[in-house]
């Protein structure tokens, strides 16, 4: 089915339920989300050439257009292809050239950035932006009352992925996949309600956007920022008035909120349920947020390849505060989504048993359909459907998957595996260290050593050895790292990832 039929159905059922808001600002109920997707998708076919299966880029920053737009691309059958904002001109080109876009949805924000790198784009491709009165008019007019059918396989949302290495790949996810993700989102991260109010702080372009299924399909409502993105105080009083919010958060907002709510002695009321996801989360950070805020978090993971579906740690796992085995639970990732199966295979692919560590695989309905004109990739990444996911991690005999790394991350140093995370869980627990990322250096005599890139905390004073003694107390001497670096903070991506490749070039140029 097409994804679509989501939103059509809602505007029947609740065509006068508030859809799109600014802010505290309603700017549509769903009689006039429908109308306007249905519109739009009539423009681009009408006007602009765009056929069924066609590609159309978003470049945008966050604004209730973005999901319009995103239902006027599937009304007509064609392809979104969402595009960080933060992207550079010719990152956001290459991806619009690579995807083979017809047209690209801009902002008055974004246009610029395209517009200089205008060589890198497909000939042809149109430009229109979500704030001119031409968008205005797109989108005032009428259009089919109902989406085009699609089949479940055929292709919805073109992801790139982020890439810390080489060009982003394009994953190609189905109509299928959006719907698997979406009743997953259901069965296993929260209940979605007419009530709710999915607050986009982070990118609609990637897992937030994601998430807007669940609620458009139960009609509650979609709430862009005034800022449009992420600021901690905005949450926080967005939260208090709208009530049921529910948000996606990376765990360096979660960080932040938690900073935001001790700062104002708050707890963050209103805002239901904060799905975090996307990077490693810590024990202490978690802790942290669940003595701070309550009991508002479950996590997700996923990767763009699966996307938000692998496994989720649920509401309840992190309330099980009796259970002998919570702290354990907390640190992983929890149990497979409900269509997903998940193991562990040793380098040539063979599966592992419960307690080993090896690359974490995932199988069902919410893996991607391959990469975009990229055969290689498809070939070392899927195996008889199975996921390579590049993760490494161990599942317990009950099922929770702990996660240790990107298996590129991985240090071996004198022969012997080092997961970063258990490096940096240790020192985290140190209260002068408010990030670290552990990384493995070249060295001549282990062939790589740990070391530890931390910013400190405001006020505290570099001291390795007092570092040092705090890694011996909680894990084995070879896993300590040899050297400490201080940072004012950590390179990080426009998802807030840690670049780890980043930090290691850093090094090998002080080395050099
Ligand atoms: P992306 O495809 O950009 O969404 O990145 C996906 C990657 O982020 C995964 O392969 C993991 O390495 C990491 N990731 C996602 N969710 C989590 C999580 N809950 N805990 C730790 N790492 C995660």
């Amino acid at each position: 089915m097409n994804i679509a039929e989501w939103l059509a159905a809602t505007a029947r059922a609740r065509p006068e339920a508030p859809a799109l808001l600014t802010g505290f600002e309603r700017d549509a109920d769903y009689r006039t989300f429908a109308r306007r997707a249905a519109s739009l998708g009539a423009a681009l076919a009408r006007d602009h050439g765009i056929s069924p299966g066609d590609r159309v880029a978003l470049f945008a920053g966050n604004c209730t257009q973005y999901l319009e737009c995103l239902y006027g691309i599937w009304w007509i059958g064609a392809v979104a292809i969402p595009i960080n904002a933060k992207l550079h001109g010719r990152e956001a080109a290459w991806i619009c050239s690579n995807g083979g876009a017809g047209l690209a949805f801009v902002s008055s924000d974004t246009i610029g950035a395209l517009i200089e790198a205008r060589d890198d784009l497909p000939s042809g491709m149109k430009m229109l932006s979500v704030d001119s009165d031409d968008y205005g008019k797109m989108r005032g007019g009428e259009g089919p009352p109902s989406p085009l059918e699609r089949e479940d396989d055929d292709l919805a949302w073109l992801f790139y992925t982020s890439g810390t290495t080489g060009r982003p790949k394009g994953v190609m996810i189905s109509h299928g996949n959006l719907v698997a993700m979406s009743l997953c989102y259901m069965a296993d991260v929260d209940h979605a309600t007419p009530e709710d109010a999915a607050l986009y702080a982070a990118p609609i372009s990637h897992g937030a956007g994601l998430y807007n299924f669940p609620i458009t399909r139960m009609g509650g409502r979609h709430v862009v920022p005034e800022s449009g993105g992420f600021d901690p105080d905005e949450v926080l009083n967005l939260g208090r008035q709208l009530d049921n919010v529910v948000m996606f958060a990376a765990p360096t907002m979660v960080r932040r909120l938690v900073d935001a709510a001790k700062k104002r002695g708050e707890n963050g009321e209103g805002l239901r349920t904060i799905i975090y996801g996307g990077g490693p989360m810590y024990l202490a950070d978690i802790r942290d947020a669940i003595a701070t805020m309550g009991q508002r978090f479950v996590q997700i993971y996923g990767q763009g390849e699966s996307p938000m579906t692998i496994t989720a740690l649920s509401r309840d796992w992190h309330r099980r505060t009796e259970h002998p085995r919570y702290l354990e639970r907390l640190t992983s990732v929890g149990t497979a989504q409900s269509v997903m199966r998940v193991r562990i295979t040793d380098k040539d692919g063979n599966p592992l048993a419960a307690g080993e560590t090896g690359e974490v695989e995932a199988k069902g309905a919410a893996v991607m359909l391959g990469y975009w004109n990229n055969p290689k990739a498809n070939a070392e990444t899927l195996k008889d459907g199975w996921l390579r996911t590049g993760d490494v991690g161990r599942l317990d005999e009950d099922g929770f998957l702990t996660l240790s790394d990107r298996s590129k991350d991985v240090i071996i140093s004198g022969g012997t595996n080092i997961y970063p995370r258990e490096v940096e869980e240790a020192l985290l627990t140190h209260p002068d260290v408010r990030e670290v990322s552990a990384i493995g250096v070249p060295d001549p005599d282990w062939g790589e050593i740990v070391v530890a890139c931390v910013v400190l905390e405001k006020g505290a004073v570099a001291d390795d050895g007092k570092l040092d003694a705090h890694c011996l107390a909680s894990i084995a001497r070879f896993k300590r790292p040899k050297r400490y670096v201080y940072l004012d903070a950590l390179p990080k991506n426009n998802y807030g990832k840690v670049l780890k490749t980043s930090l290691r070039e850093m090094m090998k140029k002080q080395e050099g």
